[in-house]
């Protein structure tokens, strides 16, 4: 299949391999974080790990967007979805996050009307549907998804259709990056870009990384050899001594990104001063809002939200894996109370949370075996 079988040859992989082992400096250690959940679960999914020299350590970073949903913002869903003649709507990875009395789904067990959609234009149908109801859309996602929640607040407006809101909880990449960059507990060489959410801000937001930071990032796409060389073309600049923003998915990520995507944004959404992750803490400018002009499909002014702040399950050590000081497998309860069945934390829930990523694919890479002879040998 085009665009699939040819980023999936292992020869071609092999050969990128040996390019990477020829490209590092015998005794540095490389730390390079994923910034994208898509990209970590590419990574164990097809072993990519061992392709690598012992010395470069893949750090799995805050990009999936269900896992940086604080447990204070599903409470605060809850609030809405329990007002009287309230729908709400959710996508499916949503449903199963744990807020502090249970999920969406365990509300909908108990009579609350949560209904999971696979867009926002779903909930739009359902609002059409169900005149005398209030439909509210739980939104969530970093750039990738907040354009087609601008463009169904347009087409909601532009219809009048009255009974719809949207619960904004879109994200922006680049504030969690500065935090992470931030971190005097972090030491990362290099960064490879997250590629969906390249496609709407395309490369140019980076550029703060290398010119601030003096970090190269390369933006990568999600098949196997497009994450091998995106973390080749990082280790070149490091050998090279350069720090620059390179684009590797170039076959789908415009330099400048889609004009009419951000434009849509802008035209519905404006900045939050501040907005409270999951394991970052809170962050300025990192999130999402309605505008003024778009106040009647704002959920946070047609309800009374309590705005709840609550910490995480003291078991929950999801802050330390989405900042990548952890690995998943390193949380106490990971695969024993926390699994994807029973999930106690976000980055367990998601499709692209990394500790769903080492569950179902990578309990025991290279990674784990390296600690656990670490161990043994500490023991002798
Ligand atoms: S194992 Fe569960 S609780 Fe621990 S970090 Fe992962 S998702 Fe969070």
């Amino acid at each position: 299949m085009r665009f699939v079988d040819e980023y999936r040859d292992a020869d071609a992989a092999r050969q990128v391999a040996a390019g990477i082992a020829a490209t590092v400096t015998p005794g540095r250690q490389y730390r390079l974080m994923e910034v994208c959940g898509g990209h970590t679960h590419t990574i164990y999914k097809h072993g990519l790990e061992d392709y690598l020299p012992e010395t470069v350590t893949l750090v799995h970073g805050p990009g999936c967007p269900v896992c940086v949903i604080p447990m204070g913002r599903v409470d605060d869903a809850m609030h809405i979805a329990r007002q009287p003649d309230v729908i709400m709507t959710s996508f499916g990875d949503l449903m199963r996050v744990p807020g502090s009395h249970g999920s969406f789904l365990d509300a909908n067990a108990e009579g609350t009307d949560i209904r999971m959609v696979y867009s926002p234009l779903d909930s739009l149908r359902i609002a059409k549907a169900n005149p005398d109801r209030q439909i509210v859309f739980m939104a969530i996602g970093f750039e990738t998804t907040t354009p087609s929640t601008a463009l169904t607040v347009r087409r909601a407006a532009a219809e009048g259709i009255e009974n719809f809101s949207v619960f904004c909880n879109h994200v922006l990449v680049n504030p969690a990056i500065r935090a992470i960059l931030d971190d005097p507990d972090q030491r990362l060489d290099g960064f490879i870009g997250p590629g969906h959410v390249s496609c709407v801000i395309g490369c140019e937001p980076y550029r703060f990384i290398a010119e601030q930071y003096g970090r190269p990032i390369v933006v990568s796409g999600f098949e196997p050899l497009d994450i091998l060389r995106s973390i080749h073309l990082v280790l070149r600049q490091l050998a090279e001594g350069r720090c620059e923003v390179e684009n590797q998915y170039t076959r789908v990520v415009p330099w400048h990104g889609n004009p009419r995507a951000l434009a849509a944004i802008d035209e519905v959404m404006t900045v939050r001063p501040t907005f409270e992750w999951r394991g970052l803490g809170t962050i300025a400018g990192s999130a999402m809002r309605m505008r003024d002009e778009y106040a009647a499909f704002d959920a946070e002014r047609r309800f009374d939200v309590p705005g709840i702040r609550v910490a995480d399950p003291k078991a929950c050590q999801c802050g330390e894996v989405l900042k990548g000081v952890l690995k998943p497998w390193e949380c106490k309860v990971f695969g024993t109370a926390c699994t994807p069945e029973t999930p106690i934390g976000t980055c367990m829930v998601s499709a692209e949370g990394a500790c769903a990523a080492y569950y179902n694919y990578g309990r025991f890479t290279r990674s784990r075996v390296r600690e656990a002879a670490g161990l043994e040998m500490s023991r002798r």
